[in-house]
């Protein structure tokens, strides 16, 4: 077993407790090239992952950066029978000061210690989630792209794995993050893309699970995105589960109305929709630039109206992956609403810009939102 011995030689301890098994065959510079030259999403991990094994009476514990590759699963697990499981989404940003550095990690961290508890898994320490992704990022820092516009997604996940058929949360859980460099979520996200609006489905209802960042939420959701695809549309749009006419969320992703005046409206975080990250970064930077915010409900009805009256001018969609993304058209069964600036509106585009400026180092960040992991050289 060469490969075992080699693993073995190259672990060593670290300062935060982390053990670290160097991958003993990593992707050469020119393989990493080609990936960062055409990265695509999630389509490429890199050479490495971390674990952290959560049981009792140890409660966490044995954190380590692995070689990237397949986690052995006993078949009874809870995760591939009860679907216990919740994940993360954040990015890594290299500077031109050649540090790497987070976009408001806390925020990811807090929201996955809730997205644990409404999933009756365990809730990993904040230092923990933001300190497994530094030590990732930082072992595979060269899959992290100099330019703006290709950055190094991270997935953090974390699953039940007691093997037990009985239903009740399992007392043993797996944290991993993986990661992968990743280009534009849409490829033609610059034109604005289509939203589909699902009359039929759901993604969540009051007391359910939406708030939190799970899974499951994603396995119901799948059904009508491949309805929106088989339309055109890029995503569904899903309305609130009693009435279907007020505007939830696309599916990965919060959504935005610009009216006439300068005035945004979101839906409110009402427990069946996301508290997304880009979503609290957007609503500050737009009142600090003078708009007035609005967190309320908005109908199909009144986006219908909006949009032919000249009221609504702008709508687009946020979200780690997607940034900020134009959205163009609603597209259904019984509507087609278009947007009166398509995908080319100046409050969409300013909030972006101030925004990815922010993340990849070019704007100033005054309000303390860049976590700097440290240089890398
Ligand atoms: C992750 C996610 C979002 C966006 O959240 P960000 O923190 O901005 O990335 C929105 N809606 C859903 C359903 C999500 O899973």
């Amino acid at each position: 077993m060469p490969e075992q011995l080699l693993e073995r030689q190259d672990e060593r301890p670290d300062g935060a407790g982390f053990r670290i098994a160097a991958n003993p065959a990593p992707r050469s510079a020119d393989e990493v090239a080609a990936v960062l030259g055409s990265p695509g999403f999630g389509e490429h991990f890199t050479d490495h992952m971390v674990l952290i094994d959560f049981g009792e009476p140890q409660g966490w514990h044995d954190p380590r950066v692995v070689p990237y590759g397949p986690l052995p699963l006993d078949p009874a697990s809870a995760v591939l029978h009860y679907g216990q499981e919740i994940f993360e989404g954040l990015k890594v940003y290299r500077h031109r000061d050649g540090h790497l550095r987070l976009f408001r990690p806390e925020m990811n961290a807090r929201r996955f210690a809730e997205s644990a508890a409404r999933l009756a898994l365990p809730q990993l320490p904040a230092h923990l989630f933001v300190e497994s992704i530094g030590q990732l990022a930082r072992v595979d820092a060269s899959w992290v792209a100099a330019e703006p516009g290709v950055s190094l997604y991270v997935r953090p996940f974390l699953i039940g794995t007691e093997a037990f058929l009985g239903v009740r949360a399992a007392r043993r859980a797996l944290f991993g993050v993986i990661a992968s460099p990743a280009g534009p979520y849409f490829a033609a996200a610059g034109q604005g893309i289509s939203i589909w609006l699902s009359r039929r489905y759901s993604r969540a209802g009051a007391g359910g699970t939406g708030a939190a960042k799970c899974g499951g939420n994603y396995a119901a959701s799948l059904l009508a995105q491949s309805e929106a695809q088989a339309h055109g549309c890029a995503q569904v749009l899903f309305t609130d589960a009693d009435t279907r006419t007020w505007v939830e969320e696309a599916g990965s992703m919060n959504l935005f109305f610009v009216l006439a005046d300068g005035t945004l409206v979101t839906p409110p975080l009402d427990g069946t929709i996301l508290a997304g990250v880009t979503r609290d970064s957007v609503i500050r930077l737009a009142r600090e630039r003078g708009h007035r915010v609005q967190e309320r409900r908005f109908g199909i009805a009144e986006w219908q109206h909006g949009a032919s009256t000249g009221e609504l001018t702008e709508v687009f969609a946020t979200g780690t992956a997607a940034v900020i993304t134009p959205i163009s058209r609603l597209v259904g069964e019984d509507v087609l609403i278009e947007t009166p600036a398509g995908g080319h509106g100046s409050v969409t585009a300013a909030l972006r810009d101030e925004l990815t400026g922010i993340q990849n180092g070019t704007v100033a960040d005054r309000r303390g939102w860049m976590f700097d992991l440290g240089g890398v050289c």
